[in-house]
């Protein structure tokens, strides 16, 4: 469901479906400020954030944040640090490094699997309650009748 909602970037209000919390002059803009920071860092791969920020005035905050939604990846030798959330070690694009990345899929499918165990468990006593509640009906009516 669309719902009104204030643009991230430049606070006015809009229209919001899906998808980053923008209005569409500002995710045309965010676009227009990804590909700068795309194409600099390919032809500087050594560049630092300083760097890239001053020379394609998108701020050092959205240039993290496109490095985090892994849409855009650093050298390995560039002096960008960008570092896993869970173990601190230096990655290249993303939120977590190959290692925790699986680890954390693999935590989420268990707790996945516990959660869906829980609710079948719930749902199956519910469906006992019920049973039982109609066999309630079955003898009242049974003897109503007679
Ligand atoms: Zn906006
Ligand atoms: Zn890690």
């Amino acid at each position: 469901m669309p719902e009104l909602k204030n643009c991230k970037r430049c606070k006015k209000i809009f229209m919001h479906a899906v998808g980053p919390q923008l209005c569409d002059l500002c995710k045309q803009k965010e676009e227009e400020d990804f590909e700068k920071v795309r194409k600099f860092l390919r032809d500087y791969p050594g560049a630092t954030i300083q760097e890239v920020s001053r020379a394609t005035e998108v701020s050092a905050q959205l240039i993290y944040r496109f490095l985090r939604d892994g849409r855009i990846e650093v050298a390995a030798d560039s002096p960008i640090a960008l570092l896993c959330e869970n173990c601190g070690v230096r990655i290249t694009s993303g939120r977590f490094c190959v290692n925790c990345s699986k680890k954390l899929a693999n935590e989420m499918m268990a707790t996945g699997k516990s959660l869906r165990d829980s609710m079948n468990q719930r749902r199956s006593s519910i469906g006992d309650e019920k049973a039982r509640g109609l066999r309630y009906l079955d003898e009242y009516r049974r003897d109503k009748s007679r």
